[in-house]
């Protein structure tokens, strides 16, 4: 008999990778998908997940929260704005130099539409993926005119056009240069993951102040609505620690579930995946579930401006 829940896919972690148990987490993945549809927010979230420290997961959490949304119902746009085009490899999007991406948008007026890519895992979700070619983007941009807006306005397009996405997720590079200007000036929320580690906190201050510089010259609906604790070690006292610091500071725009270091999560995009589908019952997939379904049942709540 095979009994499929949760914590039968969590405990399986401890198990070796056999063909059943992949069987199962195909399985599993599959009653997800029908079990529960999330609810679609009254008008789309666009929303920039930033921090300008490298390495604290904002590619892991764009990537596994859109797939997340996008697995129970929603329509999802990741919109790739690193050079590095890691959010493309994760979502399994080719983006060698020359692609149609994200610096058409920025530098061409390139429509969105005409550059996004169907991502394999869900029919819902889609990805305009970056190229190394974005790398001079920061000053290539500062000649332009309206710099700060070309993210913004082709956000708007894709908006008015037909089948408008409910999530909008930008990836930004990690830096505060025009790339992540421009995220904030197309987005209403910023969604800051931070690491559960000791410089965690450090540059936080700076990002913050980033914000709200954005907020008061160029994007008066900007704010900081989603924090994200990744990468946490429950072994160490400092991530408690540091935790309890971030959830003291910003109250109850940190979402409850936390993302614990797990190995699956690591390894996801190196298989051109994210580990929603890599590994759907490992723990760090399951924590990136609970956290969209949060995103999502909040959003829903709110009612547009
Ligand atoms: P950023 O986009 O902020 O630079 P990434 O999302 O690329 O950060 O994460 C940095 C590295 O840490 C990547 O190699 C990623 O696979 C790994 N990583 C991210 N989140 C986790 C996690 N919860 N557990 C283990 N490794 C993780
Ligand atoms: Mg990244």
């Amino acid at each position: 008999m095979i009994v499929l829940s949760i914590e039968d896919a969590v405990s399986r972690e401890t198990l070796a990778d056999t063909p059943i148990a992949v069987e199962v987490a195909r399985a599993l993945r599959a009653l997800n998908v029908r079990q529960d549809a999330w609810p679609r927010p009254a008008a789309t979230r666009v929303m920039t997940v930033a921090n300008q420290k490298g390495g604290v997961g904002k590619t892991t959490t764009t990537v596994n929260l859109a797939a997340a949304l996008a697995l129970h119902g929603l329509r999802v746009l990741v919109v790739d704005i690193d050079p590095q085009g890691n959010a493309s490899t994760a979502l399994g999007v080719d983006h060698p130099v020359g692609t149609p991406s994200s610096y058409e948008v920025l530098l061409s007026d390139r429509r969105m539409s005409e550059v996004a890519r169907r991502v394999d895992l869900a029919d819902s979700l889609e990805c305009v993926p970056a190229t190394l070619d974005l790398a001079g983007a920061d000053i290539e941009l500062t000649s332009l005119a309206h710099r700060e807006h070309r993210l913004a306005a082709a956000i708007e397009t894709r908006l008015a056009e037909p089948d408008a996405p409910d999530y909008v997720l930008v990836d930004c590079p990690p830096s505060l240069g025009l790339l992540t200007v421009n995220a904030l000036v197309a987005a209403r929320e910023v969604l800051i993951p931070i690491q559960c580690e000791y410089y965690a906190l450090e540059g936080l201050a700076q990002l913050l102040n980033t914000v709200e510089l954005v907020k008061n010259a160029l994007n008066p609906r900007l704010h900081v609505s989603t924090v994200l604790l990744t990468m946490y070690d429950s072994r160490t006292r400092l991530a408690d620690q540091v935790a309890a610091e971030v959830r003291a500071h910003f109250g109850d725009v940190v979402l409850a579930p936390t993302i614990p270091r797990n190995v699956r999560v690591s390894e996801a995009p190196g298989f051109g995946q994210t580990v929603i589908t890599y590994d759907p019952g490992s723990r760090g997939a399951v924590s990136y579930v609970q956290a969209a379904e949060e995103l999502a049942r909040k959003g829903a709540e709110e009612k547009p401006a």
